[in-house]
């Protein structure tokens, strides 16, 4: 990986000129008495990270190879994790569903690491038309020029689908960020109204598309509030030959009933994907917090879930005209805002990291992502003692130390786009 134009921090206090500088190349690092989550609880472990992987794990009396030039860190016992991956997140920004001027603008590099974020997987919305794939591809190649892992949906809401090549088949097996399709739209006053055939032929698509190409080739559903729910991916797994596996609908957490769906569809293979959204008090939602714990209390496969940010997307409310009358703007710091929530209910940060990296790795086939391993991305987030993003490396880079940003998008001003 080349890390191209990216600026350092001291710059963006100048105004002008902008300064464009190379990325350093991945410095050889030991990290000393991290005490690793991989996600599983590995205890006290040194870690040798070169070329922007993971070389060697160790225990924190071996005698670590030996690399010229190695730089040496002592983390003192603070907590080492995967950096956390973010499956759904509008990187062009969203938006736009009440006028142009609620077009979200885009994400920029440090509000996904501020919030210890190293991978994302980009998507396009309701505005499939003002933003085009072209766009989303571009924002996904900037982020990976400035050290992030990145992915794309292609397709959005709508039916037929938007594509590069002109077909969901070719943008999968020929355009290598793109993983898989959506988030189309269903059980939603803002989608196409697939019918059955349809979503088939776009579910099949997808699935063809991912065996050509050795890739996750899944279905990444938008839910709605509709009654309809998860019908259509009932109807699909009993009527067709597509594994389960195709279908992995999200914001299920919307709508308790909803959800109780989904948690049904996760056990027949599915896997489901909750947001971290606000929920309100009393609002027919679950949020991510509650959602986690019930589906780990439902008997579900533990494996078969994964929760997304929505960042850069607009989280609106709509009156009963179906026009829209408040709006929130997803952030990527609510999957950390969501880890932290957990461990102050009692929940071991083993059990509650799976669904921010591994899972999601996995089931998209990131190689090299999720997980604290030997020959996987040197990916990595030390949180302090009360569970706050300290460090962030993102493939063998350090984008954060000390709380400090190091790195930032040539056009944004770190300091004040931190959370
Ligand atoms: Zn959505």
């Amino acid at each position: 990986m080349t890390f191209l134009p990216c600026l350092e921090v001291n710059r963006l206090k100048c105004r002008m000129p902008i300064r464009i500088t190379s990325a350093p190349a991945p410095t050889p690092t030991l990290i000393r008495n991290a005490s690793v989550f991989a996600p599983e609880a590995l205890g006290l472990r040194q870690l040798l990270i070169g070329g922007g992987q993971i070389l060697w794990v160790g225990s924190p009396d071996e005698p670590a190879p030996s690399i010229p030039n190695l730089e040496t860190i002592d983390l003192a016992g603070k907590r080492l994790i995967p950096g956390l991956i973010d499956g759904h997140a509008h990187v062009t920004g969203g938006g736009g569903e009440g006028g142009f001027a609620t077009r979200v603008p885009p994400v920029p590099l440090s509000r996904f690491t501020t919030a210890g974020v190293t991978t994302v997987v980009g998507v396009l919305g309701t505005d499939d038309l003002a933003r085009t794939p072209g766009e989303l591809l571009a924002s996904v190649y900037a982020l990976r020029e400035q050290g992030l892992g990145a992915f794309a949906w292609c397709g959005g809401y709508h039916l037929p689908p938007v594509t590069l090549t002109g077909s969901v088949r070719g943008d999968i097996v020929f355009l290598d960020p793109v993983i898989g399709v959506g988030e189309l739209a269903i059980s939603d006053h803002r989608s196409s109204q697939p019918g059955f055939d349809e979503f088939l032929r776009v579910a099949s698509e997808a699935h063809v598309a991912g065996l050509m190409s050795d890739k996750a080739g899944v279905l990444h559903l938008h839910l709605g509030d509709g009654v309809r729910g998860l019908e259509l991916v009932r109807r699909a797994l009993d009527e067709t030959e597509l594994p389960a596996r195709v279908f992995h609908p999200t914001h299920v957490n919307r709508r308790k009933a909803l959800f109780e769906e989904a948690l049904a569809l996760a056990k027949r293979g599915c896997t489901v994907d909750v947001t971290a959204f606000p929920v309100d008090d009393g609002e027919d939602a679950w949020s991510a917090v509650e959602a986690w714990e019930r589906y780990q209390a439902s008997g579900a496969p533990p494996e078969r879930l994964t929760i997304s940010s929505d960042a850069g997307g607009c989280l609106p409310t709509f009156d009963h005209d179906g026009r829209l009358c408040k709006m929130e703007v997803g952030s990527a710091h609510a999957l950390l805002d969501t880890v932290r929530a957990l461990l102050a209910r009692g929940h071991a940060l083993e059990r509650v990291l799976p669904a921010f990296t591994r899972n999601i790795a996995r089931h998209l086939r990131l190689q090299g992502k999720g997980e604290i391993a030997v020959g996987a991305d040197a990916d990595l987030v030390v949180l302090d003692a009360a569970g706050n993003v300290a460090d962030v490396m993102a493939q063998g880079v350090w984008h954060l130390r000390d709380g400090e940003v190091l790195r930032a998008g040539l056009f944004e001003n770190a300091q004040a786009d931190r959370a």
